[in-house]
């Protein structure tokens, strides 16, 4: 698994005259880091949560998706680094391609990162962060909101992590959004909408 950014596996594991994903042409729109949840029907269903980090997005996969109660640990494999631009595709991966099925932009903001080095004045690097294999980063969606750490377990492997809500305004351990937000953060449509209207 990459751990520098780093675009080869991602390109390597797609024929991307033939998916609609990104090639990834790295460009920036946002002044501030953005992060994206995209929930993808493969041939298991899970939702991949990427974030912004020096020009590419760090990428895991969580089964459940995130939640909103900080009780909860949410299984987070990291997977490829994904080019910025993936941030905005929402569509269908063709059968008999890598990751093939439905993709939905379930949620998507922009993130700051929470974390402050050994002198409290400065801010820790998000890479710097990730290598600790600890974040802490505060979520701006228009479903998930606040603080979330982002926790590398040593015991199973290196890609092993937690995703988890911090105990701030925004914890809350009733809502479920995953089961009750279930349409598209960028275009209003459901799941099966985007299956059928990107499928002709
Ligand atoms: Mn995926």
């Amino acid at each position: 698994m990459s751990k520098k950014n780093d675009l080869s596996q991602y390109r390597k594991k797609r024929k991307l005259d033939q998916t609609p994903e990104p090639e990834g042409k790295q460009k920036k729109t946002s002044p501030k880091p953005i992060f994206v949840i995209q929930l993808h029907d493969a041939s298991t269903r899970h939702y991949d949560f990427r974030i912004e980090v020096n020009g590419v997005l760090k990428s895991w996969s969580v089964p459940k998706g995130p939640s909103t109660n900080p009780r909860d640990k949410r299984l987070a494999i990291q997977t490829d680094d994904h080019p910025l631009d993936y941030a905005e595709f929402e569509g269908v991966i063709p059968e008999g391609h890598y990751g093939a099925g439905t993709v939905m932009i379930w949620d998507k903001g922009t993130y700051r990162n929470l974390k402050t080095g050994d002198d409290e004045n400065q801010s820790m690097s998000m890479e710097e962060s990730l290598k600790q294999g600890h974040a802490a980063i505060w979520l701006d969606g228009q479903k998930i909101k606040g603080g979330y750490a982002l926790i590398r377990t040593k015991k199973s492997g290196e890609n092993q992590w937690l995703l988890i809500k911090m105990d701030d305004q925004e914890a809350d351990a009733r809502r479920r959004p995953v089961s009750t937000q279930t349409k598209s953060a960028a275009s209003g449509r459901t799941l099966k909408e985007i299956a059928e209207q990107e499928n002709n």
